[in-house]
């Protein structure tokens, strides 16, 4: 059946050793773990693994772009041509079409902004705790990371200012943040992108935008008027429920999209994201179910942390870091998300992202939730107890 593996010569470590120190140094992203992986180590059955672990929409795909993708299966020996989602997103947040700039998820966005300004001698301006591809993206440019302690687990708007050198090009904010879930509020933001400098790119990814309670939300594309340095990011993988399909986008200043668009892959974005996320634009009635869902589950999984004693970081995306408590002097969180795998329950770690003493959990559906939080429970009380995690 498998054909016999073919027999490989030592590893060419001349030049692996010639790859640039800067790439080696990189510390690879660590995604949550599959729930096929899970199923696989521990013996367990996939239909009863609960994966809260990535920030997926736990209702799925929307429906209307299941339709599309199911139509469009016919076109796929065909190369794709964006053109289409660019204009659809055009209309929906009336910027002009050379203002948008589609990506293979929004990393894919990210790592362009870093293409387009970031090389060894630079240097961007990002948060402790802050999302993980900022870090990567920058080291893999050989660029500087010059990471800004957060506040509270917050992003410090003055500090970051203040930490802006003459060799920064980019400034990174995520809003509301990954996996700190902490918001900045829109005239604090506003205040800082009027004092940055014109020649420093401040990215705004808005990853959790629809999570957001409409009124606290930014008039961020409103903003592009007046901040011609601004490129706010946005994806389909979270509310939209389309993480499998890799699409996201930039809207910025036409001359900024122009350089970011050098740096981007021909085609980067396939067919079947392509219509997808054209049809789950129009779902507006999916997106509103997906926010609602996120609100209530909030409100189960903060209650259950109450209930158990547990303190939390205050939370505007559809995720929440809880704080395991420490046992004698020694973070406990890593033993507990082993005893929550064991129950078939994934979560995430943070100690990569400074939080040793946290778990991110992304909010489920009610019964997922309600998992969640049994088994939690019993993992907390081994702590108790002073057994072996
Ligand atoms: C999930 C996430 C993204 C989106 O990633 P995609 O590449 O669009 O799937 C971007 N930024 C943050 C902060 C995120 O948490």
């Amino acid at each position: 059946m498998n054909a016999k593996r073919i027999a490989l010569p030592p590893a060419p470590v001349d030049l692996c050793e010639r790859s640039p120190a800067y790439v080696r140094a990189i510390a690879p992203y660590q995604p949550g773990k599959p729930i096929s992986e899970v199923a696989r180590e521990l013996g367990l059955d996939e239909a009863r693994i609960v994966k809260l672990a990535s920030n997926e929409n736990p209702l799925g795909v929307a429906p209307r772009a299941r339709a599309a993708i199911e139509a469009a299966l016919s076109d796929l020996a065909r190369y794709p041509d964006g053109f289409d989602l660019v204009n659809a997103l055009s209309d929906r947040l009336g910027v002009g079409m050379d203002a948008i700039v589609l990506g293979n998820g929004s990393n894919d966005v990210l790592e362009m902004v870093a293409g387009a300004f970031l090389a060894p001698g630079r240097a961007a301006v990002f948060s402790q705790h802050a999302f993980a591809v900022y870090p990567l993206a920058t080291q893999a440019r050989g660029a500087q990371c010059i990471v800004v302690p957060a506040k509270d687990y917050a992003h410090d708007l003055p500090a970051m200012l203040a930490a802006i050198t003459p060799e920064t090009r980019v400034v990174f904010i995520a809003n509301p943040n990954n996996p700190t879930g902490t918001m900045i509020p829109a005239a604090a933001l506003e205040d800082f992108l009027r004092r940055v400098p014109r020649e420093v790119a401040v990215v705004l990814d808005e990853a959790y935008n629809e999570y957001v309670e409409p009124a606290l939300r930014c008039p961020s594309l409103a903003w592009l008027e007046r901040h011609p340095n601004l490129i706010v990011t946005r994806t389909f993988s979270k509310a939209y429920g389309l993480a499998g399909l890799r699409v996201g986008y930039a809207a910025c200043h036409p001359e900024l999209a122009a350089l970011l668009n050098r740096v981007r892959q021909p085609f980067n974005v396939n067919n079947l994201a392509l219509v997808a996320a054209i049809a789950a634009l129009d779902d507006e009635a999916f997106v509103t179910r997906s926010f609602a869902l996120n609100a209530a589950g909030m409100k189960q999984l903060t209650a259950g942390f109450e209930r158990l004693g547990l303190a939390w970081i205050p939370s505007f995306g559809n995720f929440v870091s809880l704080a395991v408590p420490r046992e004698g002097g020694e973070s406990r969180a890593a033993a507990v998300f082993q005893h929550l795998l064991r129950q078939g329950v994934i979560v995430r770690p943070v100690a990569g992202y400074q939080m040793p003493d946290h778990l991110r959990v992304t909010v489920g559906l009610p019964e997922e939730n309600e998992r969640f939080l049994a088994a939690l429970a019993p993992a907390l009380e081994r702590r108790r107890a002073g057994g072996a995690g």
